[in-house]
């Protein structure tokens, strides 16, 4: 029996269709159904309009300069141009990416994850790039993310998951794994601030190294940016 099935098309408010494949045996209710449909669609506009803030680095405005330090530790001032290059070109990678029409985004219980996207080997510390098993020469290759799973149950069931950002906070984090080659370095929650992927809460923010490659600091940036903007 497949794992997952072939797939519905869903239509979203914004941009194309997408394939919906739901693990066997899953039940997908209506408003869960809506829920993904709403995620993906929310996704696709926060992440449009962070790409619009990050136009220019002599344009930023002071609240985009805010949330790029508390989510990336770029300087108060503003990044300088070689970092704000490397982060607007993942964000276009990952605009680019969840508004393809190829883009299918998988649903089903995941062991306790929010969400996940299949890679190997784990990239971790050292930073090498995920790998894909290239068929035409038996060997792994640069570049094999999977498809986007989310696990909108288990976002559901935790009560400090429950807010509306989360879903499409975790679709941008995904969709940066699969689109732009980040790793899970620290992650953010609003309960602790950052920790790090295996160990306590962090003190402070981590160093830019390694949040500029850091799938969290790419799901939180847009939505600090798009849904909590102060000025
Ligand atoms: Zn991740």
């Amino acid at each position: 029996m497949a794992k997952w099935t072939s797939g519905e098309t869903m239509t979203p408010g914004k941009g194309n269709p997408f394939k919906l494949r739901v693990r066997t045996g899953t039940d997908v209710s209506p408003e869960m159904t809506n829920q993904i449909t709403t995620t993906v669609s929310a996704a696709r506009i926060a992440v449009e309009w962070t790409v619009g803030k990050l136009s220019a680095l002599n344009a930023l405005e002071p609240y985009t300069k805010a949330c790029l330090t508390r989510a990336f530790n770029t300087p108060a001032g503003g990044p300088d141009q070689a970092t704000f290059e490397l982060i607007k070109t993942k964000y276009v990678k990952i605009q680019n990416g969840i508004a393809d029409a190829d883009l299918a985004v998988k649903v089903g219980p995941l062991n306790d994850a929010n969400g996940s996207v299949a890679f190997y080997p784990n990239p971790g510390p050292n930073k090498l790039p995920a790998l894909e098993w290239d068929t035409d020469t038996s060997s792994w290759a640069p570049g094999g993310y999977g498809q986007i799973k989310i696990d909108f149950d288990y976002l559901k069931k935790r009560s400090h998951e429950t807010k509306f950002y989360r879903p499409v906070k975790t679709f941008i984090h995904e969709a940066s794994h699969r689109f732009a080659s980040t790793a899970d370095f620290y992650y953010y929650t609003e309960k602790s601030g950052w920790e790090a992927e295996d160990g306590p809460a962090f003190q402070g923010t981590p160093d830019l190294e390694w949040l500029k490659d850091n799938a969290d600091s790419y799901g939180w940036f847009a939505v600090w940016l798009y849904y909590f903007a102060t000025v």
